[in-house]
C-alpha cells in the first residue's frame, strides 16, 4: 500500500460537483478582479469565525505582512515570535523592514512558551506574533495578558487553526489580526494561493483593505502605499464551496488523530500530540517525536507511508537570520522538537484500511 502525507486530488474529487459549479459561475460573470465572490467569502469567514471584519488577500504570507504594516511595524521595530513555525512567520516581519526576536517553544504543544516572551521586551518590541502550530492554540490567555501589560500587538497566525479554539473562541479573533491561509494543504485549502486577515478594529480593517489594493480609497487617489495583495475571484468562489465542509473535515482530521494516539499508547518511544484542555485542535498536521527520527522516516518512506519533518531547520538558525546572532542550543526545546518531530497522513479522506496500514507500520519499527 501506498499512503501519501496528504492527498490533495482525492480531497478535490469529493468536491468536484460544487466546485466545478462554483467556477463555471464566475467564468460566466467575468469579473475575476474582486468579484462579489470575494466579498461574500469575508462575510461568511467573518460570521465563521465571529470577528468583526474579514479582508482577503493573496496569500497567508501576505496576511502576515498586511497586518505587520497596518499596525505601523516597520524599520527599527522589534516582533518576538517562535523560531518553530513556517518561514513565512517571520519572513514578514523581516520583509517590512523589523527585526524578529525568537523566543523558545513549550514542550507540549510546540507553541511560543508565554514565559519567555516577558524577558524578551526591549523599548523597541511593538508586538507578538503566536503562531497556533499545527491546528493548535498558542497559550492566548496569557498572551494577550502579556501584551496588555506592555502594550504590544498581537497578530496572530492561524494558518494552519482555522476552527480552531481558545476558551470557546476561534483563533484569529483574540488578538489585533488574525492571519489565516488558503494554501491547498491548509484544512481549509484552495486551489491555489489565498489568505484573509481578521480584526475587531473598524480602522485597523480599513488600512487593511486599503493596503490590500494600491492604497487607494478611490481609484488613481493614493492614501498610503499599498500593494496587489487581492484574492481571486476564482479562489474565493472554490473556498466558498468548501467552507461548508470545514468542520466535518476537523472531525474527520480529529478522529483519525484519536486513534493514533490510541494505537500508539503502549510504545514508550513515541511522544503523541498533546491537546490542552481549554483548546480544540483540528490537526493540520498529527505530528509525533520520536527519539530516532531519521531511521524511523527512510523506513516509513521505505514502507511508502507519507510523512515529513515540519520544521527541520528552526528560524533562528536560518542562514538568511545569520545577522540577528543567534547560536545553536540558544533555543533548546525548539531545536529538540526540530530534530524529533515527523508528521504523519491525518487528512480527512484517508481510509480505515490505508491508516490501519500506517499504524501498523509505526508499530513494526518500534517491535509491536
Ligand atoms: C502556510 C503558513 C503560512 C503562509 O501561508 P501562505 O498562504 O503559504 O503564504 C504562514 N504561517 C504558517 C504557520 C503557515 O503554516
Amino acid at each position: 500500500m501506498n499512503v501519501p502525507l496528504l492527498d490533495v486530488h482525492k480531497h478535490i474529487e469529493t468536491m468536484r460537483p460544487a466546485l466545478m459549479a462554483a467556477l463555471e459561475q464566475v467564468v460566466g460573470h467575468a469579473r475575476f478582479i474582486m468579484g462579489p465572490e470575494v466579498q461574500q467569502l469575508e462575510d461568511e469567514i467573518r460570521q465563521y469565525t465571529g470577528a468583526k471584519h474579514a479582508i482577503a488577500c493573496a496569500s497567508g504570507t501576505d496576511a502576515l505582512l498586511l497586518s505587520i504594516k497596518a499596525l505601523g511595524i516597520g524599520a527599527g521595530d522589534e516582533v518576538i515570535t517562535t523560531p518553530f513555525t513556517f518561514f513565512a512567520t517571520a519572513g514578514a516581519v523581516a520583509n517590512a523592514g523589523a527585526a524578529p526576536v525568537f523566543v523558545d517553544i513549550k514542550n507540549d504543544t510546540f507553541n511560543i512558551d508565554p514565559d519567555a516572551i516577558e524577558a524578551a521586551i526591549t523599548k523597541n518590541t511593538k508586538a507578538i506574533i503566536p503562531v497556533h502550530l499545527f491546528g493548535q492554540s498558542a497559550d492566548m490567555g496569557r498572551v494577550m495578558e502579556i501584551a496588555k501589560k506592555h502594550g504590544l500587538a498581537v497578530i496572530e497566525d492561524a494558518a494552519q487553526s482555522i476552527g480552531a479554539t481558545y476558551k470557546n473562541r476561534m483563533t484569529g479573533t483574540i488578538g489585533d489580526t488574525g492571519c489565516f491561509s488558503f494554501f491547498p494543504s491548509k484544512n481549509l485549502g484552495g486551489i491555489g494561493d489565498g489568505g484573509l486577515v481578521t480584526c475587531n478594529d473598524d480602522k485597523l480593517a480599513e488600512t487593511l483593505t486599503l493596503l490590500r489594493q494600491h492604497g487607494a480609497h478611490q481609484r488613481y487617489y493614493h492614501d498610503i502605499i499599498g500593494t496587489n495583495s487581492r484574492l481571486d475571484t476564482l479562489q474565493a468562489a472554490a473556498l466558498l464551496a468548501f467552507l461548508p465542509h470545514l468542520d466535518r473535515w476537523a472531525k474527520q482530521r480529529a478522529a483519525h488523530a484519536a486513534l493514533y494516539t490510541e494505537s500508539f499508547s503502549d510504545i514508550p518511544e513515541i511522544i503523541t500530540p498533546a491537546c490542552a484542555p481549554d483548546r480544540n485542535h483540528v490537526y493540520n498536521q498529527y505530528t509525533i517525536r520520536v527519539p530516532n527520527r531519521d531511521a524511523f522516516q527512510a523506513y516509513l518512506t521505505e514502507k511508502q507511508v507519507g510523512c515529513a519533518i515540519y520544521y527541520p531547520v528552526c528560524l533562528h538558525l536560518q542562514k538568511c537570520f545569520v545577522h540577528l546572532g543567534y547560536v545553536e542550543g540558544q533555543l533548546p526545546l525548539s531545536e529538540q522538537a526540530a530534530s524529533q518531530v515527523i508528521s504523519l497522513p491525518v487528512y480527512p479522506e484517508l481510509s480505515a484500511a490505508q491508516q490501519e496500514y500506517v499504524i501498523s507500520s509505526v508499530r513494526a519499527f518500534f517491535g509491536k
